[in-house]
């Protein structure tokens, strides 16, 4: 894109707040959640967690969003980096773009490939074309690849939407066509050519039917090849990875199932090319394909970024592979979001247990027993019968128990009836809640005809590791609460430097620190940035905006940095002296804090050495020194 005032950009630091400057935060929130204005502030649902009342709170004069539920909160740059689930530093090269900045060469490595992807591009896009065209030539080849797409019911309309095409059964047509208008070295760049043994170029793809592969975009990046004869080699070939092309990153269909998977909060993952065909062309709209490599964890943040639910449909062959591939893409997504939450684990309707609502994500496995894929299911049983059965699909965990279950009168020994109960507790040792994995247990013990308590003793068995853990946190909790309460007081203190209308200068506030009196590693290196941007910036306002930057790639550096925004409005419209006191009040009662812990710890060790005499004289009078100075006798 070109933009007629382009602005030059020196530094990455420059883009970054010429792009802040460019954001407004209320603006960017309510692309993506309702607002409803509040006094001074703004509420809406929070997109972060599942959020029934507005907890999400949008402050237009501090430049932040902060939920009080889920603890998210940062800039209006952090905002669009965690929704959209990116990488910071694309948001911002794609924002320098929106906004018209030019950067210099260095700056964005990809710059330099920009003229090559440019002509990639057009060059995948012209072998789409040729290959389309030559699908209608009504050549024997050609003929041969539209017998075959008739056969499986893709009519002149489907093709056309996807733009198939078919490759000539000629060892280099395509590469006499396009090297009219493109260098040797884009076209093999771009995969659509490969050199031959005798030094020249060759067709990649041959007498096959081509199918475009586009990113989200709509730009035609790769292609996926089908042999038209059965017995062929390779039942599919692929474009190899390229700089535009990165399989991982790459859902087939994505383009095009776009607004329905943001309408219908939801995506549903098939394997091949021609399950996403036949179910996009069947109203089964938000299909996608992971084809040619299985389900990566970009692919699930790719998702992710347009299902706020993170409702996902799993939805591969029937056969043992497919359930094979159900479950390593379940184990991707799991691992891929574990970091936001817990998977749904059961029906509301299906269990009568409350719950609180909140999941990472979803996980269904549609998978119809008629049809051996869902291509041949909805060419058979039509498309409203496929997504009756998505409307029903079950979880995750229900569909691994019933697929485990079927097999359970293969389990005649003692033996296999052992291997059986030990799979069902692999399935079931995830669930969380109790109540439910009780549930659970009830139903399955009375399907395999094994005893309930004998079944709840082996998962018990199962959940020692956790439980150990559970126990661990137990015995720290009264630590954890202390140490709670003092880096809550540190926080409070160290907010005084965000308060937006302090009256003392920061030099002023820095000279009536105590040193040592920020002791939270992280609150320490919060506090190091403040002096090191001290001398730079010029209000709170812009130290603000330049911390956020700075904790740009630290998601916990940048939650507590809101949290302190927040701390800091205890400071705001009060009088020099008050202000002076109150630093002084919260600086005395963080030191008493300290001493409390330091008295504590001695009495313990005090506790621990009362065996050996001497030492045990040595710490009580090192006590005893201690409460002298709290209480100031000499
Ligand atoms: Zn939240």
């Amino acid at each position: 894109m070109y933009h007629i005032n382009m602005v030059q950009v020196s530094s990455f630091e420059e883009l970054i707040s010429l792009i802040k400057d460019r954001l407004d935060i209320v603006d960017v929130v309510s692309q993506h959640v309702a607002l409803k204005k509040s006094g001074a502030n703004y509420w809406g649902l929070c997109p972060f967690h599942n959020d029934k009342k507005p907890s999400m709170s949008v402050s237009p004069s501090k430049g932040i969003y902060k939920c009080f539920s889920c603890g998210a909160g940062g800039d209006a740059l952090h905002f669009l980096v965690k929704y959209q689930n990116r990488e910071y530093k694309d948001v911002i090269f794609e924002l320098a773009d929106k906004f018209g900045f030019e950067l210099p060469k260095k700056m964005n490595p990809n710059n330099e490939n920009k003229n090559i992807k440019k002509d990639m591009l057009s060059a995948c896009k012209k072998a789409a074309d040729y290959y389309h065209e030559y699908l209608f030539s009504k050549t024997t080849d050609a003929k041969n690849g539209m017998t075959l797409l008739e056969k499986r019911d893709i009519t002149n309309d489907i093709i056309n939407n996807y733009h198939l095409g078919f490759a000539p059964n000629k060892y280099d047509s395509l590469y006499k066509e396009l090297k009219k208008d493109f260098s040797d070295d884009i076209l093999e760049k771009a995969g659509l050519i490969l050199k031959s043994n005798n030094g020249g170029y060759i067709d990649r793809f041959r007498n096959r039917i081509i199918i475009p592969i586009r990113n989200e975009n709509g730009e035609t990046v790769a292609f996926g090849a089908r042999a038209v004869k059965d017995g062929e080699a390779a039942k599919y070939l692929n474009s190899s990875e390229s700089l535009i092309y990165n399989k991982s990153k790459i859902l087939f269909g994505m383009d095009t199932a776009l607004n329905a998977i943001k309408e219908q909060d939801g995506v549903i993952i098939m394997e091949g090319y021609f399950d996403v065909i036949s179910a996009q062309s069947h109203g089964v709209k938000n299909a996608v394909g992971s084809c040619g490599t299985a389900l990566t964890p970009e692919h699930v943040k790719l998702i992710s970024r347009y299902t706020k639910s993170r409702r996902i449909y799993l939805s591969f062959d029937t056969d043992k592979a497919g359930v094979n591939a159900t479950k390593r893409g379940s184990k991707v997504i799991k691992e891929t979001l574990s970091a936001i939450g817990n998977v749904k684990q059961f029906d509301e309707s299906h269990i009568s247990a409350v719950s609180d609502g909140k999941y990472a994500c979803e996980i269904r496995v549609v998978s119809p027993p008629q049809g051996k894929d869902p291509d041949e299911f909805i060419r058979t049983m039509g498309g409203e019968a496929y997504l009756e059965y998505a409307k029903n699909a079950p979880l995750l965990i229900d569909f691994l128990l019933n697929n485990t279950l079927k097999n359970k009168n293969d389990a005649k020994t003692p033996q296999e009836k052992a291997e059986l109960v030990s799979q069902i507790i692999d399935i079931l040792k995830d669930v969380n809640n109790k109540i439910i994995q009780s549930e659970y247990v009830k139903m399955v013990s009375s399907i395999i005809d094994v005893d309930e308590k004998a079944l709840l003793k082996e998962l018990t068995k199962a959940d020692i590791n956790q439980d150990y853990h559970y126990k661990l946190q137990d015995n720290n909790r009264n630590v954890t609460k202390s140490s709670q309460f003092e880096e809550k007081a540190q926080k409070n203190l160290l907010s005084v430097f965000l308060s937006t209308d302090s009256p003392l200068s920061y030099m002023r506030l820095n000279e009536m620190f105590p040193e040592n009196i920020i002791r939270d590693e992280k609150l320490i290196i919060v506090k190091n940035t403040i002096d090191k941007l001290s001398c730079t910036v010029n209000n709170v306002s812009e130290l603000i905006k330049e911390l956020y930057t700075q904790f740009i790639e630290d998601e916990s550096l940048t939650q507590i940095l809101t949290d302190l925004i927040g701390y800091s409005e205890a400071f705001n419209h009060l009088e020099p002296e008050e202000f002076e006191r109150a630093v002084k009040e919260n600086i005395s009662r963080l030191n008493k804090l300290y001493q409390e812990k330091e008295k504590k710890e001695l009495q313990e060790k005090y506790k621990q050495v009362n065996d050996d005499e001497i030492e045990a004289l040595k710490m009580q009078m090192l006590l005893r020194d201690k409460l002298k100075l709290r209480t100031g006798d000499k």
